[in-house]
């Protein structure tokens, strides 16, 4: 096949807007959206300040990486600043850990690294063999104290946004999991997030509208390394189910992806309406450790105490 373009062989054809495309063409197309993305996003900024981008080392994360340093890299006045979340998992995160030091140093960004065991004491495998924590799946407490973890230091760091590598396909997967569970609250959270609210830094997702396939033939084209290992606990994450119907939706209709995302985007521009004059109320804080909470106690406190009711049975 040959790109619609310029004749080229082309890589990929994009079924839900029925073009083919050659890598010259594809990469204009993927800068385009994130280019698109970036200049909807009011929380950016444009006049100077720092970026913080949560980078695991995955390639999503790269290639977001990659292509925020190509678009908005030379803007004058702004600083980026990559923060990874080190978990403790044996066998992946040391090899991930070490792809995101090498290709941020080539990059010449900023990095740090936050780690689980200063946080709570404990790495993610250690937290997997406390009985205190047999209640829950590895991925809840994970994830519960990534986002600690990256909210926390972007805002000490004075970041005005965090951008996440979420693509097409985890987004969607998101708003449908939401959406089945009928999960309103969760669903008018879910990033992009449009305004900064108190304690809370402001999440974007450059890579949005760019499918996960296209996300990989980009970290193909510019020859961003690929990780091959997969997290041990990767089998008990609770997406493969919603991953799998999507995948299927969309081979049925191309296009599902993306109407899930206008889904959400029309649900939460109505709740904002509804809200106009509520948003300087004071958010809930932790009674703990002073996080913003959606109740008197936060999560990560909750496992935190958890975590504890263990060894104290030792
Ligand atoms: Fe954490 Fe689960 Fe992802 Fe592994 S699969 S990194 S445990 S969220
Ligand atoms: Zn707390």
């Amino acid at each position: 096949m040959k790109c619609d373009k310029c004749g080229e062989d082309a890589v990929i054809y994009v079924r839900y807007s029925g073009a083919h495309l050659c890598p010259t063409h594809l990469d204009e197309f993927i800068v385009q959206r994130v280019k698109r993305e970036i200049r909807q996003s009011p929380v950016v900024p444009r006049q100077g300040g720092i970026l913080a981008l949560a980078v695991s080392g995955g390639k999503d994360s790269l290639v977001m990486t990659h292509l925020l340093h190509r678009i908005i890299g030379n803007w004058r006045g702004l600083r980026i600043v990559a923060i990874t979340v080190d978990e403790g998992i044996d066998g992946y995160r040391p090899e991930s850990l070490r792809i995101a030091a090498k290709f941020l140093a080539e990059l010449g960004i900023e990095h740090r690294i936050v780690t689980f065991r200063d946080e709570t004491g404990f790495t993610l495998d250690e937290m997997r063999r406390n009985k205190g924590l047999e209640s829950y799946s590895p991925c809840t407490y994970c994830g519960v104290f990534r986002r600690l973890l990256i909210n926390r230091t972007a805002r000490e760091m004075g970041a005005k946004a965090v951008a996440f590598g979420h693509n097409l396909d985890d987004n969607a997967q998101s708003v449908l999991m939401n959406v089945l569970r009928g999960d309103t609250d969760r669903l008018l959270k879910l990033a992009p997030h449009n305004r900064t609210k108190e304690g809370m830094v402001p999440r974007i997702l450059p890579l949005r509208w760019i499918p996960q396939k296209e996300v990989y033939l980009y970290a193909l084209q510019h020859e961003i390394p690929i990780q091959t290992a997969e997290c041990p606990y990767s089998n008990t994450a609770h997406r493969r189910k919603p991953q799998r119907v999507l995948y299927e939706l969309e081979e049925q209709t191309p296009g599902t992806r993306h109407s899930l995302l206008r889904l959400q985007d029309s649900i939460q521009a109505l709740a904002q309406e509804t809200q106009k004059g509520e948003e300087n109320k004071e958010s809930q804080r932790c009674s703990i450790c002073g996080e913003p909470a959606s109740r008197k106690i936060c999560k990560a406190c909750e496992i935190k105490m958890a975590l504890k009711n263990d060894t104290s049975s030792l």
